[in-house]
Parts: C-alpha cells; sequence; structure tokens
C-alpha cells in the first residue's frame, strides 16, 4: 500500500547548513562530502537533478526540516486524500 507522504531532497541545491539534522536528526545528517541526505531515501530515476525521495505514513520532524531549510530545498508532498485533511504543515511567511 502506498505510504501517505513524499520527502523529496533537492539535493543540487543544498548548501550544508546543517539546520534540517539540527531539528530532524532521525532522517537526517550531513555527509562527508558535506551535503545533507536523507536517511533511507532513493534517487529518483525520472529527473535532471539529484532529487532523493523517501516515503512515510507519517513526515514526522522532516515537517520541521522543511520549514527550516533556507535553500527551500526540502518538500513534502501529501497524497490528494491527506492533503484534503489539511495536516500537512504549511511553510510560513517569511
Ligand atoms: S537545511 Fe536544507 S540546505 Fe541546509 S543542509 Fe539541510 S537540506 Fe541542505
Amino acid at each position: 500500500m502506498a505510504k501517505k507522504y513524499t520527502i523529496l531532497h533537492f539535493k543540487d541545491g543544498c548548501i550544508g547548513c546543517g539546520s534540517c539534522a539540527a531539528v530532524c536528526e532521525k532522517y537526517w545528517e550531513i555527509q562527508d562530502d558535506g551535503i545533507a541526505h536523507l536517511t533511507g531515501s532513493v534517487l529518483q530515476k525520472k529527473t535532471k537533478e539529484n532529487v532523493y525521495v523517501l516515503e512515510l505514513d507519517d513526515p514526522g520532524c522532516n515537517a520541521d526540516a522543511q520549514d527550516i531549510c533556507p535553500a527551500q530545498v526540502i518538500k513534502i508532498r501529501a497524497t490528494k486524500k491527506e492533503k484534503k485533511k489539511g495536516v500537512i504543515k504549511k511553510k510560513k511567511a517569511a
């Protein structure tokens, strides 16, 4: 059965600031190359960019990582059903 959320990391735009790992160490870590990695994610093959994806039933602290990422390279996509419920956190206005 499909998961409810897809976490995407547009890795090419990551500046390696570490904010995601600071608020969501369960899923995010800075690797030796100085760029963040979403634990358990896989490289999406359909795009030219390096986009890593992870499907979850509960986005958990990834919502905080999405909000805090200064480069806005973390996105959470919900299924239509979950979007209707309005459970996904909206990005705060700057
Ligand atoms: S917060 Fe965003 S820019 Fe900073 S390391 Fe994480 S993914 Fe990269």
